[in-house]
């Protein structure tokens, strides 16, 4: 019996590699459970987000109504899930106060829930989700800078936020020098979000986007930002008005914590070795860099193990895979540099819109 440590992604490849089949690790099993997830609706107060052009719609309740309606299904579904919010009501709170929140009750989760505007361009819309990430493309740098200039509004945002200006590109400098341990776990939980929500009410799928957005960067957990609809697109701006609409984007959030939360509770697994379907980990070996790791393009995450030349895969031809947090990860390429991987991307994107760049 060999017992698999996968959350972590470094021990997910060198213990099996080390210790198969004659050391077995023990943690004990409550350590490793979601336990308290952080629901953020963005906004509030004096700072109502963006609203509809009729100026009937504000961003801060929809968010609100949203977080509400997904922490209840939570509570419901799991009773022994801490459920926090970071605010319950229509009252301003500074970014860095709701990641406090967050990190002082030692949140597993945080989820901060936003309607997205862009001006002059009504035809844009659909559902984005974004991890912490230093990509500053100017679409994405958009949406960041809108989230960020709340700070604008707090006292003293200057000494909070050291020195930080949300509309001055210099000062996301300061980003690159950050280390997100939680990068992995967040990427899963958006793209759990960005499948379920793809669903419907909302179709158009943006996919799952990086940015040096604050309230993901003063936290310390896996954390997700979700963009749930336009409200400058008249046709998401429809269904964002609705309250049974509302319901069915909390609902669709509410399925992708619950796979998050089954691949995060089964973290450590004992894996019998009769379970031959499960392979170990791969370690690739034609990867560009001398400690095995390479930049890899991330195509699709699946419960299901797939064979090379499943029909998932678009025709794309040899697909990696790797079973972390009990779902298999399918990458394509190896790249020695984030560059000429970011080159790849872009060929991948035409039939995967929410491929993303993972380095191992
Ligand atoms: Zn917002």
């Amino acid at each position: 019996m060999v017992i698999q440590l996968k959350r972590c992604f470094a021990f997910s490849i060198i213990v099996p590699l080390l210790l198969m089949g004659t050391v077995a690790y023990a943690e004990t099993d409550s350590s490793v459970k979601l336990r308290t997830v952080v629901i953020d609706a963005g906004h509030g107060g004096n700072d109502p987000g963006t609203i509809s052009p009729d100026k009937k719609l504000k961003e801060s309740s929809i968010n609100l109504d949203i977080a509400l309606a997904l922490g209840k299904k939570i509570d419901e579904a799991f009773p022994d899930v801490k459920v926090l919010y970071t605010r319950k009501k229509d009252v301003f709170i500074p970014l860095a106060t709701r990641a406090d929140i967050a990190n002082r009750n030692h949140a597993d989760l945080f989820i901060s829930i936003h309607v997205n505007s862009v001006k002059n361009k009504s035809d844009v819309r659909g559902v984005e989700t974004f991890v912490m990430g230093t990509d500053k493309s100017a679409s994405n740098m958009e949406v960041c800078k809108r989230e960020n200039s709340v700070i604008l509004l707090e006292k003293d945002y200057s000494t909070t936020y050291q020195g930080f200006d949300p509309s001055n590109a210099e000062s996301y400098i300061l980003f690159n020098l950050m280390q997100n341990a939680s990068f992995e776990q967040s990427i899963e939980m958006a793209s759990l979000v960005q499948k379920q929500l793809k669903k419907g009410p909302i179709t158009v799928n943006r996919g799952i986007k990086q940015a040096p957005i604050l309230v993901l960067w003063k936290t310390t957990m896996p954390a997700i930002l979700v963009e749930v609809g336009f409200l400058s697109n008249p046709s998401d701006r429809r269904i964002l008005a609705s309250k049974a609409e509302r319901d069915k984007i909390a609902d669709n959030i509410f399925k992708a914590f619950r796979a998050f939360k089954d691949g995060y509770d089964e973290d450590i697994s004992f894996v019998d070795e009769s379970e031959t379907d499960i392979p170990e980990p791969q370690v690739e070996v034609a990867a560009a860099k001398p400690d095995g790791k390479a930049y890899r393009i991330q195509i699709m995450a699946s419960p299901k193990n797939l064979s090379e030349g499943n029909s998932q895969f678009k025709g794309l031809k040899d697909v990696d895979k790797l079973r972390v947090n009990g779902l298999y990860k399918y990458t394509v390429g190896s790249y020695a540099s984030r560059e000429e991987a970011s080159a790849a991307l872009k060929t991948v994107k035409a039939k995967f819109p929410e491929a993303f760049i993972v380095y191992r």
